[in-house]
């Protein structure tokens, strides 16, 4: 049953005005997990990509995009994380990342899509009258604990990085889902991988995401980044106790101050991080505000988590009630301007600056770091190496 429907704060009378901005600038969704949805409904992916372009199970779809005029979304790439600490054991994670990669860039071939990297593209498409597509890929544990595929990541185009999802990996400590999790780094911090990892992004030019991750692994990798850091959807931990959410000294290395990082937070709209008790639209735009106070509003956005999550909140059900958001910050005085920088300029500003610093890193050496635990390298196939180098081995291991 639908929960009662309440008087608003009195935004109606900005909808249209709201209507306008988001016609004329794009709202960025920086979390939507629809390949997931594809992947459960459709074997084929062909198929899934063109479904969209009508009534589709779970939050979004093209009609319903089209009514709340979003102008771009990034697409999750996700998988569960399996149990346990040893992450060499194998497993089917890159195929199956690499799989939702090629979804989305079937989804990109489709009329109502284009690929975007950066914020130039972002406008291409916008003004094109298509959705600024771009692919973000939500766990460190499709990278296969490997710098290397780190590197195909970023030819491929993959956006963002969140370095965990809800379980530790190879590189970095995670948040849990709620239960804290046994330590298995240092500090419950990043790894030396994970070091390593953060330099290699800075260096390709891949967003680091910090939703799902500890706080210390938040804290430590804001200290090393050359670039600004995302929160593709997360919100205050002191307006919602939960280990997902940000805490305040985290918030407090973000802005726009000497010394700090210049990231964004994109606040995100599930239940259980708006706040369990009456999760509404209001509460949301109270997480953006209260972000906005620590970190400046050019550090906010949105980051709906659509379709990867059971329960949005009342008056943010699906991807036709962003206006009513966007009505709600104007009613509580928010500029154009701002709101501008909310729906999507800040990020843009923020993906612009990430592809500096990888202009200006693009001549360091590439990370040759190789994951501590691995046993298969190098290579130790024998038999099939030419006598050359068998016999340049076999010195070597005299
Ligand atoms: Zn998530």
């Amino acid at each position: 049953m639908a929960p009662p429907t309440r008087p608003r704060s009195g935004r109606e009378k900005y909808r249209q005005r709201a209507l306008d901005l988001m016609s004329a600038h794009p709202l960025i969704d920086t979390h939507v997990d629809l390949p997931l949805i594809l992947r459960a409904v459709n074997r084929n992916p062909v198929e899934g990509a063109e479904q969209i372009a009508g009534p589709y199970p779970g939050h979004v779809d093209v009609p319903r995009m089209r009514q709340g005029k979003l102008g771009g979304i990034f697409m999750a790439v996700w998988l569960p994380c399996r149990p346990g600490t040893d992450y060499c054991l194998p497993s089917d994670d890159v195929r199956d990342a690499l799989e939702q990669v090629d979804q989305i860039q079937l989804i990109m071939r489709e009329k109502d899509f284009q690929y975007a990297r950066n914020s130039e593209d972002t406008l291409k498409a916008f003004k094109a009258g298509k959705f600024a597509t771009f692919i973000g890929v939500e766990g460190g544990h499709m990278l296969g604990n490997s710098l290397s595929i780190l590197r195909i990541w970023a030819q491929l185009g993959v956006r963002y990085i969140t370095l965990t999802h809800t379980g530790h990996n190879a590189f970095a400590s995670s948040a849990g889902s709620g239960d804290p999790l046994d330590p298995v780094h240092p500090g419950n911090g990043l790894s030396e991988l994970g070091k390593e990892l953060i330099k290699e992004m800075n260096r390709t030019g891949i967003m680091i995401d910090l939703s799902h991750v500890s706080d210390e692994t938040m804290r430590q990798s804001i200290q090393l980044s050359k670039a600004p850091v995302l929160f593709s959807h997360s919100n205050a931990r002191t307006l919602c106790d939960h280990p997902r959410n940000i805490p305040d000294d985290v918030l407090d290395m973000i802005g726009s101050e000497e010394g700090k990082n210049n990231g964004v937070i994109h606040c995100v709209f599930c239940d259980k991080f708006v706040g369990l008790e009456d999760p509404t639209l209001e509460k949301v735009a109270d997480h953006i505000e209260y972000i906005a106070k620590k970190c400046g509003k050019a550090h906010v956005g949105i980051g709906s988590d659509f379709d990867g999550i059971d329960y949005s909140v009342e008056g943010l059900e699906d991807a036709t009630k962003y206006p009513d958001l966007i009505s709600e910050m104007m009613a509580r005085g928010w500029t154009d301007e701002e709101i501008i920088g909310l729906m999507g300029g800040n990020l843009m500003g923020v993906m612009d600056e990430v592809d500096r610093v990888q202009q200006q890193l693009k001549d360091q050496k590439p990370s040759g770091a190789v994951y501590d635990q691995r046993t298969d390298l190098p290579g130790i196939w024998l038999e099939n190496l030419p006598q050359l180098a068998r016999t340049h081995l076999e010195e070597r291991n005299k």
